[in-house]
């Protein structure tokens, strides 16, 4: 069997060995969190246990985290009209929303399409802050939705300056940092962020949990799910005590290694990008003029097609996606590299490899080995096609 290499961490993480022992013990509760006897008190130690932990991950009041199942429904609780900061208890009467975030802040959450506005970015995928100051005057209370870190080229958003611009026209910030915890340091404060979107399964915790984390003082007023009152009345339904522990787990783990990890990841992207470069002059590293998570790399040749470059990695044994992954396993334009103002057709040929924390030197010589293949031979059919 051929030697694999699993380059798509963006699009899910290996469970961390951390997350696997909180999922295991978790399953061997009995009891339901809302229960009052030691056996559902004991689910409720282990939820509230993973609440602090994911609080420390984003230096959160451990009280301000509301689990969800994954950032998808994290984004939906926090884009609504419904938004209370303080004694503003007026609706958000119009929401913003960046060009390169994740289809599930494109679609506006719950806010009606015609109170929605995309804002322009750069090359390099960045919001265009005079943009954004001039968009916010048209609204009396915005909210503005920007991503930490671009899950398909890993350009990382200027979120201070933007919270400042932001908070200064009497606006709110969520920030879908789903790709950036971690990676980079996240702390709340730090980023101004008034709400902040996390996924378990991009950290190493398993699939189908998540959390929004609420700044002090900000208050939803319309829950997503209505029900039994869990989670504070912001999300009804029976906790997913084995993946919340495990979220919780990931969540710990990934904020004590995040700074070593993030210097052996960038140290074996840069070494990917440039041997990319060396054996191919003709390959285009986007976003690379922006910071970026230093995890990952998305690239295209002119000639190569995403799809099929794709199919011939993983025939050589190694997983990589095209930036934008879809659930119909489609690979389709990606309208972060549109927004970017990349031509269609280098954009087609987009493939990204994103890195995790057990990377190793011998995962990137494989990576390397197969790309020569790939190239090669698909630039070869190219040519005889033409
Ligand atoms: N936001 C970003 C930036 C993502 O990359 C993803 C996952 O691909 C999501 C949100 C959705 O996360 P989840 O899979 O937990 O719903």
């Amino acid at each position: 069997m051929t030697e694999r290499a699993y380059f798509d961490w963006n699009a899910t993480a290996p469970l961390r060995g951390e997350a696997r022992a909180a999922v295991l013990a978790a399953l061997e509760l009995t009891g339901n969190a809302s229960s009052v006897h030691a056996e559902g008190r004991a689910a409720r130690q282990t939820i509230e246990q993973a609440r602090a932990q994911v609080a420390t991950l984003v230096g959160a009041e451990t009280k301000n985290v509301t689990f969800t199942s994954g950032a998808t429904e994290a984004n939906m609780l926090a884009l609504t009209p419904a938004l209370e900061a303080g004694f503003a208890k007026e609706p958000r009467d119009r929401l913003f929303v960046s060009a390169v975030e994740h289809p599930s802040v494109r679609s506006g959450g719950r806010f009606a399409a015609d109170a929605v506005e995309v804002l322009p970015v750069d090359a390099n995928g960045i919001v265009n802050l005079a943009a954004l100051k001039a968009a916010l005057a048209k609204a009396a209370r915005p909210l503005v939705s920007v991503m930490l870190a671009n899950n398909e080229t890993g350009a990382i958003q200027p979120i201070a300056s933007i919270a400042e611009i932001v908070h200064a026209a009497n606006g709110l910030l969520h920030v879908d940092a789903v790709q950036g915890a971690g990676r980079i340091d996240c702390d709340m404060a730090a980023l101004g962020a008034d709400l902040l979107s996390l996924s378990s399964h991009k950290i190493g915790g398993p699939q189908g949990a998540g959390a929004l984390v609420r700044r002090d003082g900000i208050h939803i007023a319309e829950p997503l799910i209505r029900g039994g009152g869990q989670e504070r009345n912001l999300r009804a339904g029976t906790e997913n005590v084995v993946a919340i522990a495990g979220f919780g787990a990931a969540a710990q783990a990934a904020f004590r290694a995040r700074q070593a990890d993030a210097v052996r990841m960038a140290g074996l992207r840069d070494q990917f990008e440039a041997s990319l470069l060396a054996q191919t002059p003709a390959a285009f590293i986007f976003a690379r003029d922006a910071a970026r998570l230093p995890n990952t790399s998305l690239f295209a040749v002119p000639g190569l097609k995403a799809e099929t470059a794709i199919i011939s990695f993983d025939l050589n044994g190694i997983a990589v996606s095209s930036g934008a992954a879809c659930s119909s396993g489609k690979v389709q334009i990606s309208s972060v590299l549109t927004a970017m103002g990349v031509s269609a057709d280098l954009a087609r040929g987009a493939v990204r490899v994103s890195l995790g924390w057990d990377t190793t030197e011998a995962d990137i010589d494989l990576l390397l080995t197969a790309w020569m293949r790939v190239v090669s031979s698909l630039l070869k059919s190219h040519a005889n096609a033409a």
